[in-house]
């Protein structure tokens, strides 16, 4: 027997075709066990990330009214957000029209700072990993479901009922 015999060449290319496999297939066990569960399941952290094709907003820094840095001293509450000013000059017009000032901070690619605790769809408490982004304000469901199925579709709904859901709480002093 010698390395020219053809049944010995056949029979060496047949072990090593075998051995290839077997190499292989424990690779691709390795893989499978080292790729962690998340990314097998291509599951959530998305809800963090912005949509495809939006730019990524930044929590409120600007003023909407004088476009100077807020001064977190002096705020609104409208629209179940908590609107910063740059100072007590602009508190105001904010009040007076909450909704222009949350299209300005859109504008600049800014949300404001939300009051909501409570998902608008379930009633449950939010969870901060799904929102919409609606108008200068994130819009804050309790599950990818309510977020997707319900919100997603309606955002101008839902942010009103935000609004009246926060305002319950945030309702202002009555005066005498
Ligand atoms: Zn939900």
């Amino acid at each position: 027997m010698t390395l020219q015999d053809p049944k010995v060449k056949a029979l060496l290319a047949g072990v090593l075709a075998l051995a290839f496999l077997v190499i292989l297939g424990v690779g691709v066990s390795i893989g499978r066990f080292i790729v962690p569960p998340a990314a097998r399941q291509g599951a959530e952290p998305a809800a963090t990330q912005s949509e495809p094709g939006q730019p990524r907003t930044m929590l409120q820094t600007t003023c909407p009214i004088t476009g100077l840095p807020i001064d977190r001293r002096f705020f609104v509450v409208g629209k179940g957000q908590r609107i910063y000013v740059a100072g007590r000059d602009q508190l105001a017009a904010v009040q007076q029209d909450p909704e222009a000032a949350l299209r300005k901070l859109a504008a600049l690619g800014q949300y404001a700072e939300s009051l909501q605790t409570v998902c608008p769809v379930s009633g449950a408490p939010i969870n901060r990993a799904y929102y919409v982004e609606y108008e200068g304000r994130r819009i804050y469901t309790c599950c990818p479901a309510c977020r997707d199925n319900r919100v997603k579709p309606e955002p101008a709904k839902y942010a009103q009922q935000v609004a009246a859901e926060v305002a319950k709480t945030f309702a202002p002093a009555a005066t005498p």
